[in-house]
């Protein structure tokens, strides 16, 4: 299936490069989902399965990277808060450092991206929640948003962003709202967490699904909103893959399978653009088949 036309001078991406430093497997809360099993579990399923990807472990992101996305106040409090954020998100012992090597993961993978490399950055805390001045749903800094605004600082005129985690981006949607320069997507579970994500403006174009929608009539979403970013012509798609939209996924109502994000994978794998994979949620045992399942058909 091709999402788009081919051009004739196609970008070819022929390398897999992943970012990870399992220090980010060192922070935890007994009983809270997002929690370091789900991401010890993939490194080897993928060193094994694919012998041939090249890893690096990310850099923390700067002051400066940070600050293009949240408030001074927003990162000094993420550093010295004495209190958790919210119930979902508690206030680890240092998770600013965890939250920066995050953010940097993202901005590595965007940079490799424009370099001709398909990159993924596998490394938590999530991020698509985040907003400018809160850290909510898991999520301190939004790595993706960090990422789009450091392509656009350095070398991207217009950058996309392809949200398919089954919660809505509305982290992201809140820092690039309005920015001309960055157009937005995300396919979402609604009514869900975080309660936003009905409506579309502006270059914000949010897909609302219902609870135990069927998975074709879910990929049937998916792929427009992949093409109205394509169209939008970016120079680097970033893309926020969750897989909590997984049918046995334990924080939502979806019912996508394995073959599903295969499909999204391989629609990335048609796509005439660099493309750089920023993980997400996904909160299930599966997490690593799914995750390779994507990749693998995206490098395919
Ligand atoms: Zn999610």
């Amino acid at each position: 299936m091709v999402v788009v036309e081919y051009a004739p001078d196609r970008y070819l991406a022929t390398l897999m490069t992943t970012f990870y430093d399992p220090s980010c497997l060192e922070y935890s809360k007994p009983g809270h989902p997002e929690r370091p099993e789900r991401i010890a579990r993939i490194a080897p399923v993928l060193k094994h399965r694919h012998p041939d990807w090249e890893w690096r472990s990310p850099r923390a992101a700067a002051d400066d990277e940070l600050l293009r996305a949240h408030s001074r106040q927003h990162v000094e409090h993420v550093a010295n808060a004495r209190e958790d954020f919210d119930l979902d998100t508690p206030d680890y012992p240092n998770i600013a450092t965890y939250a920066r090597c995050s953010a940097g993961g993202a901005i590595e993978a965007a940079r490799a991206a424009l370099r001709g490399e398909s990159a993924f950055s596998l490394m938590r805390p999530p991020g698509h929640h985040a907003k400018r001045d809160r850290a909510m749903g898991f999520c301190y800094f939004s790595n993706i948003a960090i990422a789009a605004l450091d392509a656009l600082e350095n070398s991207a005129e217009r950058v996309a962003i392809w949200d398919f985690d089954g919660h809505h981006g509305n982290g992201t949607e809140a820092i690039v709202a309005h920015n001309r320069r960055i157009q937005f997507a995300s396919i979402h579970q609604f009514p869900a967490y975080p309660g936003t994500g009905a409506k579309s403006f502006a270059n914000i174009d949010n897909y609302p699904v219902a609870p135990f929608t069927r998975r074709k009539q879910h990929v049937e979403v998916a792929k427009p909103a992949l093409e109205k970013l394509i169209a939008f012509k970016p120079d680097l798609l970033l893309v926020s893959a969750g897989f909590d939209a997984y049918a046995r996924d334990p924080l939502l109502q979806l019912t996508l399978e394995r073959e599903d994000f295969a499909k999204f994978g391989e629609w990335l794998s048609n796509i005439d653009h660099p493309v750089a994979v920023v993980l997400e949620g996904g909160y299930s045992e599966d997490l690593p088949e799914l995750i390779d399942a994507f990749l693998t058909s995206w490098n395919d």
